[in-house]
């Protein structure tokens, strides 16, 4: 695939809506040309210069035939290479309503720009080697984070610290491959002496290290699909509110990535927990659409997580012991809730091995308990305590795995003396896998996926 970066393509930066400013984006060689076109500032720039660079400029937007206004604005031009494309770069910060935007967009394109592809600023930015492929992923996963810790780390990423990570790795593997090929090609010389099991140890334990932490970090960066259930009045919908009212917890409204829906999340203990058929707890206040055990199996079948909602003051009854027997081979956990009232005996019945947590949705007793129940629920002792968690993308995991593999094999070659070919065909293989992380060793239909799936303007 040719990419062109010849080009001057523009976009619209910033959400479709209403705000108080939007932001177009140009970048290519044309990018101040477009600028001049349409953007007239308040004060000319000094004499001999065509734009004074990294300065937001005052001045409004015109028609260029007919010097119509269009609107206020303030533009910034950002001569390459040190942009976000590493080429020339403008912005056009404009009012953030949906016509204001759409008519600057509109002069850049007759000002002969191209609409970007979605993806195809970062793009660029890849393209030019500002960022590796691993950076320019974060740059999604900041966009998108669910989570304080999610956040905190797809910035690490970004500011390439797995990539760091993966590269010393791969410059050890490189190490021994260099050594294993000159004793290759020059049997008889002296060869200086290289630890080649030592070295594949280490990097054996680099590799685990960051699987270690993968688990973890793909639940802050996707969060988990979570049920809750039971059977009406237990307190699903008040415990849903305890949790979203909590301080801990930020409620947004995330386009749903199976369905076209809103998706809420709440954020427990630093997992986002997006929640299943949150219809079911808050709109169905009918009591024939109430359908518990149904809406449960639903509900249940779709998530990751489930809670299950009993109400501590009442004995378990039938329909209770029915929504638990939806849960078996499921992870949950049992929410024994009304905790400040007289506890009646039994719910320990339905437990079933799950772990339990006791919680007033009412007097918010027992949800920070809750919390660090769901953290373990969902990590089951897997949870990284030393570092924060480097690796949170599949595609990521997948390609560590495939390393940490054929350095296994390379290191039992290498403690049995296999030929030195052996073992450098099992190197060669580890660092092509760690390559396709950061992007050294992929193909460009992968690196078209990738960046498909970027928003428009990025
Ligand atoms: P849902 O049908 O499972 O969503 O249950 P609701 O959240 O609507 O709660 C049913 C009733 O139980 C309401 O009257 C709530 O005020 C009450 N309730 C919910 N949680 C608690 C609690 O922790 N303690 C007490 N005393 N009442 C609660």
């Amino acid at each position: 695939m040719a990419w062109s970066l010849d080009d001057t393509i523009v976009a619209i930066g910033t959400p479709l809506g209403e705000g108080g400013i939007g932001i177009i984006r140009v970048s290519g060689p044309e990018a101040l040309g477009v600028l001049q076109r349409l953007f007239a500032p308040h004060r000319p720039p000094p004499e001999g210069q065509a734009w004074v660079p990294w300065r937001l400029t005052y001045g409004h937007v015109r028609e260029p035939e007919s010097g119509a206004l269009v609107d206020e604005a303030l533009a910034v031009w950002m001569p390459a290479p040190k942009t976000y494309t590493r080429q020339d770069v403008a912005e056009i910060h404009c009012h953030g309503g949906l016509l204001p935007l759409r008519r600057v967009l509109d002069l850049c394109l007759q000002a002969g720009a191209r609409l970007a592809e979605p993806g195809e600023f970062t793009l660029r930015a890849f393209l030019n080697g500002r960022i590796d492929l691993a950076q320019a992923e974060a740059v999604v996963d900041v966009v998108r984070a669910k989570s304080q810790q999610g956040l905190e780390m797809a910035v690490g990423q970004l500011a390439g610290r797995l990539s760091e990570r993966v590269g010393a790795v791969r410059a050890d593997l490189l190490t021994v491959l260099a050594h294993l090929e000159a004793a290759i090609d020059f049997p008889l010389d002296e060869i200086p002496p290289c630890d080649r099991v030592a070295l594949l140890t280490r990097v054996g334990q680099s590799l685990d290290q960051l699987l270690a932490g993968a688990e973890q970090g793909a639940v802050y960066r996707q969060g988990i699909r979570t049920a809750i259930v039971g059977r009406p009045n237990v307190g699903k919908s008040s415990l849903l509110n305890a949790l979203l009212q909590s301080d801990r917890a930020i409620v947004t409204p995330i386009p749903g990535t199976t369905r076209d829906t809103l998706e809420e999340t709440v954020v427990v203990g630093g997992v986002p927990l997006i929640l299943v058929d949150t219809a079911g707890i808050t709109e169905a206040r009918d009591p024939i659409e109430r359908l518990g055990v149904e809406r449960s199996r639903a509900a249940v079948a779709a998530s990751d997580l489930a809670l299950l909602v009993l109400d501590g003051s009442q004995p378990p009854t039938a329909e209770d012991e029915a929504i638990a027997g939806l849960l078996s081979e499921r992870t949950a956990l049992v929410v024994i809730n009304k905790c400040d009232l007289p506890p009646a005996p039994g719910a320990e019945r339905l437990l079933a091995g799950r772990p339990c947590v006791r919680v007033s949705a009412l007097t918010g007793q027992g949800l920070p308990e809750l919390e660090q129940a769901v953290l373990e629920a969902i990590l089951a002792g897997r949870m990284q305590a030393d570092e924060a968690p480097l690796v949170s993308r599949p595609r990521h995991v997948d390609a560590l795995r495939r390393a940490r593999e054929q350095v296994a094999a390379a290191l039992l070659a290498a403690e049995q003396g296999w030929p030195d070919d052996c073992v450098a065909t099992d190197i060669r293989g580890a660092v092509a896998a760690l390559g396709e992380i950061t992007g050294e060793t992929v193909s460009d239909d992968l690196v078209a996926r990738i960046f498909a799936d970027f928003c428009l303007g990025k």
